[in-house]
């Protein structure tokens, strides 16, 4: 095998650098691909629009002469014939050509285009006009461009690399694909066509890698047996009649995947989404009925302490037929419930990370579910998935755009409930700039005489950044009595105490950071104040907005911001589909917005674009899956799978 040292005219100098790129054989040099491209495809002038960027060759018509402006500023000028017509070329610091510029050679310049005074601003001259419109920029530092072409050309001259194909041929002629070794040609000498097409390839390819990736987990857990569940169908039918309401009809057809994966002879991973307040307590409380009836136990984790108990009283009261516990790390007879989970004689576990310590043994785990998913590290899940083989729930209020909803939980089956419950008051929404506080005060005022509650959420604890928890704090401590404040960074029961407090009186206020952002439910709080806005996204302050409105009372949230992100909270006061307003997120703020749902670093796409490649996702999962079922097929792409090639 060649190394780079042997390509001719790569000498000590270039060597080193490189090797600093981590270029060490052709091929290596082969797969760094141009950072981007210059375009010199050729404008007519006759048609170009005024005070565009163009790109033309003509000839030289007139001795170059060198102008002096504003020192230390010079500049070349000449005039060039194109196409019968005569135009005048300045090219500013490029005094040092005119040597070099003849009359009658023929000469490539780019840049503005002065229509009416038939003048180039020039900031490229090219002597010799490029054979190719577009340029590679290989962005290497201390190596020209036109370098580094020459050491790929002699790798091809000298036949010193093979690239291999990777995909299987069935799939480059299905979806109409370049070559791999065309693609590779196309990146360092494109053209526009070849270009595209090099890129479609890679694109391709890295959306194929991805979801072979996470098929394969799925695959592997379709391989796993677990025993079906036999529910009591009836049980469950007279459990479901107790509910005091109507379930809607997204809630039924959550309920009714969830039992269709409990008959399934594999573990099931579901998410379920759907908005605050949507209902998913009610259809994981059937769920575990319906577990419990097939004699398993089910696990629920919540992402804080106050959840967790929040739902142990929910569930207690809902469902007095199912044995429940609460296990979190206040929790005083842990060593108690743990024996009873043991002996079986508990139907559901409710608790935080405490509960996927190593020492809780379920004696017969068949459900787990885990609600904002988001707010666990994926180590914690995996654990938790490990106490056995079972069916997996994961709920979250924050709704995934359907394009990141294919990548990050593309091994996943996904219900969504987007039909809230009948008779919800909508919400108030208004946005307000902070010259307008005093109002929203008056107002909160007049709902805490009546002995509502109020939330004042700001972006961080201290203030680097806009208002924080002081700031409102001395704003408002005169004006209401009862004002609480809480933050992250308290401790789990020392929250607990606050949240209690908040909770049992009436006519209070509560400043915090995103803390109550998650499932908090306090039923006589009916204003949401957000201040600094601009800080959130559409997402986050709809989960914000979620935290009011849960009774028959009206509620109000209003935002406080100053910055010109007017059009986003407009936005934010007419619409309240949490799935809507996800998508407007995605495209105004990127997929960052979303990450910390899984590690960030998986859906850091090279050449996929998130945000328009949907159909191609679909696609490459669609292949993938393809792929994982065909054993030759998978050997081969395993055996040539580009990311050993690359990088
Ligand atoms: P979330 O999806 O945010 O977890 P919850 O499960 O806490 O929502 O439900 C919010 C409230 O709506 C609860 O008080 C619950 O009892 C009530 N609820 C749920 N489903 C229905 C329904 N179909 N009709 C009426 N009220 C419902
Ligand atoms: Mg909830």
């Amino acid at each position: 095998m060649y190394k780079i040292k042997d390509v001719p005219y790569v000498g000590p100098k270039t060597l080193s650098i490189l090797y600093k790129e981590g270029i060490f054989t052709p091929l290596d040099m082969l797969f760094r691909f141009p950072k981007k491209y210059e375009s010199f495809i050729e404008d007519s002038l006759l048609l170009a629009v005024d005070k565009t960027i163009v790109t033309t060759t003509g000839i030289v018509c007139s001795i170059p002469k060198v102008v002096n402006h504003k020192p230390p500023l010079k500049s070349l000028q000449f005039n060039i014939l194109v196409d019968n017509e005569i135009y005048k070329v300045v090219a500013y610091r490029r005094e040092f050509l005119k040597d070099q510029i003849k009359e009658n050679q023929e000469i490539q310049v780019k840049g503005q285009f002065f229509k009416k005074r038939k003048l180039i601003n020039a900031s490229k001259v090219n002597l010799k006009p490029l054979k190719r419109q577009l340029k590679p920029i290989y962005d290497i530092e201390g190596l020209y461009d036109s370098n580094i072409s020459k050491i790929i050309v002699n790798i091809y001259k000298n036949k010193m690399a093979n690239v291999y194909e990777t995909l299987p041929r069935r799939l480059i002629k299905k979806r109409g694909l370049m070559d791999r070794y065309d693609m590779v040609y196309a990146m360092h000498f494109p053209t526009p066509e070849t270009l595209d097409r090099a890129y479609k390839r890679l694109k391709y390819e890295e959306a194929l890698n991805f979801q072979i990736k996470i098929m394969t987990e799925r695959i592997k857990a379709e391989k796993t047996y677990k025993e079906p569940k036999k529910y009591d169908l009836e049980k469950v039918k007279e459990f479901i009649k107790k509910i005091p309401y109507e379930l809607t009809n997204d809630q039924k057809q959550a309920v009714n995947d969830i039992f269709k994966d409990f008959k399934k002879n594999y573990p099931v991973k579901r998410l379920i989404q759907g908005d605050v307040g949507s209902g998913k307590t009610v259809v994981v409380g059937i769920s575990i009925y319906g577990a419990k009836t097939s004699g398993y136990q089910s696990a629920f984790m919540a992402p804080t302490e106050i959840l967790a108990s929040q739902h142990y009283e929910t569930f207690i009261r809902m469902f007095p037929n199912l044995k429940v516990e609460l296990l979190t790390s206040s929790t005083k007879n842990k060593e108690e419930i743990k024996a009873r989970v043991f002996k079986g004689e508990v139907d559901l576990l409710i608790g935080t990370h405490a509960l996927i310590t190593d020492d809780t043994v379920f004696k017969n785990l068949g459900f787990v579910i885990i609600d904002e998913q988001h707010r666990f590290g994926v180590i914690a899940r995996e654990t938790l998935e490990k106490k056995g083989t079972t069916d997996i729930v994961y709920l979250t209020a924050t709704p995934i755009p359907r394009t990141l909803a294919i990548v990050l939980f593309g091994d996943m089956e996904i219900s969504n409930i987007k039909e809230m419950p009948k008779g919800r008051k909508k919400v108030i929404t208004s946005y307000f700039s902070s010259s307008q506080k005093e109002a929203i005060y008056n107002h909160v005022k007049k709902e805490i005489d009546i002995g509502n509650n109020a939330y004042f959420v700001v972006p961080s604890i201290e203030s680097d950044r806009g208002e924080n928890i002081n700031t409102i704090y001395e704003e408002v401590k005169d004006l209401f009595s009862n004002v609480f404040l809480l933050h992250g960074q308290m401790g789990g029961s020392e929250k607990q105490e606050i949240m209690d407090a908040f909770n049992n009186t009436n006519g209070a206020v509560l400043i915090s950071t995103t803390v109550v952002e998650v499932g908090l439910d306090i039923k006589h709080a009916t204003i949401m104040v957000i201040f600094d806005g601009e800080y959130f996204g559409l997402s986050q302050l709809h989960q914000l907005r979620g935290r009011v409105g849960r009774s028959d009372k009206q509620s109000y949230c209003y935002v406080v911001s100053n910055k010109g992100d007017i059009e986003r909270l407009k936005t934010f006061e007419k619409e309240d589909d949490g799935f809507k307003l996800s998508e407007f997120d995605l495209l105004d703020r990127g997929p960052g917005e979303f990450l910390g749902v899984r590690q960030s670093g998986e859906i850091d796409f090279k050449y996929v674009d998130i945000n328009n490649d949907y159909n191609l996702l679909l696609t490459a999962k669609e292949d993938a899956l393809s792929v994982l079922r065909k054993e030759e097929e998978l050997a081969y792409y395993l055996k040539y799978h580009t990311i050993k090639e690359k990088d």
